[in-house]
């Protein structure tokens, strides 16, 4: 199987993100650490990244605000994802913060954290020795894992690796990662998340809604870039992302399109990146919107009052 087209993803989604920091939609001082090219993309692209980054970000500030500094952060296909840097400047105590992508991408990640001390620094700072393999590193309340999410064998002995605490409250993020990974492994991975885990939650940003035109565009470009949509089934509509959840054994599930997320932002933040970059079309932007979703699935019934609308 040729995975790299998707480990090429984690590229893109980087890029677009360092362009849209670079405008202004939100600040992230290490992004830039971990990429140096900039993707110039469309107004309504920017804008799907904002309310992309800051909606699941809402959700894991929700979770945090349950369960205090308790908290374990699983991140699913991190790729070069900066949360564990913005939790640190933000004084947020996580108990441990576990990054997992393919090898080659956890490779290029730890290769530049080695080489940051603005990074390093702040896994030192609360961690003291790091240990270095060529895809995997290790501190005391810091891992980050190279290893593939449809092999549950070798995820387990990594987890390991990482001490994980199967009785901490666990959030687990998947930020636009399972819609590349097949459907039964998906199952499998869920089943497993809630067999091994009594508190735990789960925020999912994919795709929804893709049976119709607008949906078929974007299959096709992906497809055209060599990636296999192998997990798409369940990215039929709200419902079947739920049920999802549900039928892994997690004890409930909650989804919500991406338009319904953008306005459950703070009204302010909104009107403030809205005046960033001129929209043309604000019907594309929508139909974007209407394209893309985040869930959640929780084990444990202290999850299951989050809502989008809580401050
Ligand atoms: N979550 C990051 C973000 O939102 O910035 C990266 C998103 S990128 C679109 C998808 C990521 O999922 C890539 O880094 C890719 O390598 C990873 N991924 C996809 N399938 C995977 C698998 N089976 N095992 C490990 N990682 C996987």
């Amino acid at each position: 199987m040729n995975d790299e087209p998707i480990m090429a993803t984690n590229d893109d989604a980087s890029e677009c993100k360092r362009g849209a920091v670079q405008l202004g939609y939100w600040q992230d001082n290490y992004i830039s650490l971990f990429v140096k090219q900039i993707q110039r993309k469309a107004p309504e692209i920017h804008r799907g990244y904002y309310a992309r980054v800051k909606g699941v970000e809402g959700f894991v500030h929700k979770f945090l605000k349950k369960v205090g500094d308790r908290a374990q952060i699983v991140n699913l296909g991190s790729g070069f994802d900066t949360l564990y840097w913005r939790l640190k400047d933000d004084g947020v105590r996580i108990a441990n913060f576990i990054e997992i992508d393919f090898p080659s991408v956890t490779a290029k990640k730890c290769y530049i954290i080695k080489r940051n001390k603005q990074l390093l620094d702040k896994i030192y700072e609360q961690d003291g020795e790091v240990k270095l393999s060529a895809t995997d590193l290790h501190a005391g309340t810091y891992h980050c894992i190279g290893a593939d999410l449809r092999n549950i064998k070798e995820l387990e002995a990594k987890f390991q690796q990482a001490e994980i605490d199967f009785t901490s409250p666990t959030l687990f993020i998947a930020e636009c990662v399972l819609v590349y990974v097949e459907n039964d492994c998906i199952n499998r991975l869920l089943s497993w998340i809630a067999s091994k885990f009594k508190s735990a939650l789960l925020i999912n940003y994919e795709m929804c809604n893709m049976n119709d035109t607008f949906g078929d565009v974007m299959l096709g470009n992906l497809r055209a870039r060599g990636c296999t949509l192998a997990g798409i089934a369940a990215c039929k509509n709200l419902e079947s992302q739920r049920n999802r959840f549900l039928d892994n054994n997690w004890q409930g599930g909650k989804a919500w399109d991406m338009v319904q997320i953008y306005y459950a932002l703070p009204t302010p933040e909104r009107q403030r990146i809205e005046k960033l970059e001129f929209l043309d079309e604000q019907e594309l932007l929508i139909q974007l919107f209407q394209h893309y979703c985040i869930c959640i699935g929780w084990l444990g019934s202290e999850f299951e009052d989050i809502d989008i609308n809580d401050p």
